[in-house]
């Protein structure tokens, strides 16, 4: 049997050090294999979002070893670890976490943007995406102009813009009402039967019965690891199989099932010359819409910079008309002027 994909060994998180010393995380045993659908449950405080952020490469570990694919993580410089959180994880929040000057392509482009997609690309496949998700009259509205079911499907499309071959969810129904809720957590069961690895984070039963592997956490330990009978992973092998075989498609295709995301995204050099000319006139795309997004903003600060030029500007001509002035009327003294003092000296 191929090794898990993520294998935690004795991982211990502490926060703070001395006195103040926390020990959030105390050496969690887990291994995660790919395909696998499984939900990370303990009550609040338990460590559950500092287990997520591990698991993401949000984090280090402070003890023991996490091996991702067989590769540790503490032989990763950051810039390794932010590549494989790009091109391999995809985050779903709680609250979304969605850029509010955005609109919903916007937002889902922006992980494609770093990945060095092209825009023609990128475009093509958050609207796919978008539009498989059921917001296909949403490409366009801001967060704001979105409920929050619509934010969260939006955060899916950003979560699988790259691929999305591990998709971690902390609370991913905490704001949404039971009917969202529900709609949400079949959309992931959706995405697993895909052949992605979904790791869920909850504090509520009713989620993790969507999931096939149930860990439990409290205090920062491992209590419990159950593996619903019913779920045979045989079934989801051959699923993810058919995924990489339909695969190389640059867009999303539609499968039986319904939705499927084709995993790969066509991958273009993320350090060539045309990612950098790319993502500087992205930064500036951005810079220019965030700047119309708050026009009342954008007009005070440029007011600010107008009368501070304007002040500096006037300051100076007007120390500049006085030596004028003045070099002008000594001028009209006379040009050679004779000063005799009282004295015998001189
Ligand atoms: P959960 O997601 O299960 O509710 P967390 O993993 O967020 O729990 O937090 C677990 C514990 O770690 C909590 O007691 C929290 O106060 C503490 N904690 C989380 N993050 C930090 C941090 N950055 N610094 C200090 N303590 C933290
Ligand atoms: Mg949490």
């Amino acid at each position: 049997m191929a090794p898990p994909l993520l294998q935690l060994r004795g991982i211990t998180r502490t926060y703070g050090n001395g006195e103040n010393a926390l020990t959030v995380l105390k050496d969690v045993d887990l291994d995660i294999a790919a395909g696998e659908m499984i939900a990370i449950i303990g009550p609040s405080g338990s460590g559950k979002s500092t287990l997520m952020n591990i698991i993401g490469c949000l984090d280090r570990a402070t003890d023991g070893r996490y091996l991702i694919d067989g590769r540790d993580m503490a032989e990763m410089d950051s810039d390794a670890l932010a590549a494989l959180r790009r091109d391999r994880f995809g985050f779903i929040f709680q609250r979304y976490q969605l850029l509010p000057d955005m609109d919903a392509m916007g937002n889902v482009e922006v992980p494609a943007i770093y990945a060095g997609i092209d825009a023609r690309h990128r475009r093509k496949r958050a609207q796919a995406l978008l539009e498989l998700l059921g917001l296909g009259e949403r490409l366009h509205h801001r967060p704001s102009e979105m409920s929050g079911g619509q934010q969260q499907r939006t955060s899916i499309a950003r979560a699988l813009v790259n691929g999305g071959e591990v998709i971690l969810a902390d609370e991913p129904t905490g704001a949404l009402d039971t009917r969202a809720g529900e709609a949400l957590m079949k959309l992931l069961e959706e995405l697993h039967k895909q052949g992605h690895t979904i790791i869920v984070i909850t504090h509520e039963p009713d989620v993790a019965a969507h999931a096939q592997r149930i860990v439990e956490i409290r205090d920062g330990r491992i209590v419990a690891d159950r593996t619903a009978p019913e779920h045979a992973l045989a079934e989801h092998a051959v699923a993810k199989r058919a995924v990489v075989d339909a695969g190389m498609a640059s867009g999303p295709a539609v499968s039986a099932s319904g939705i499927s995301i084709a995993r790969s995204v066509p991958a273009v050099g993320s350090g060539s010359g045309s990612g950098w000319r790319d993502r500087f006139l992205e930064a500036f795309r951005m810079a220019l819409s965030a700047m119309l997004a708050h026009r009342m903003r954008s007009f005070l600060t440029m007011l600010g910079i107008i009368i501070g030029i304007a002040s500096v500007t006037s300051v100076v001509a007007l120390a500049g008309g006085a030596k004028h002035r003045i070099i002008k009327e000594i001028g009209a003294l006379g040009t050679n002027p004779i000063d005799i003092y009282p004295g015998e000296d001189f």
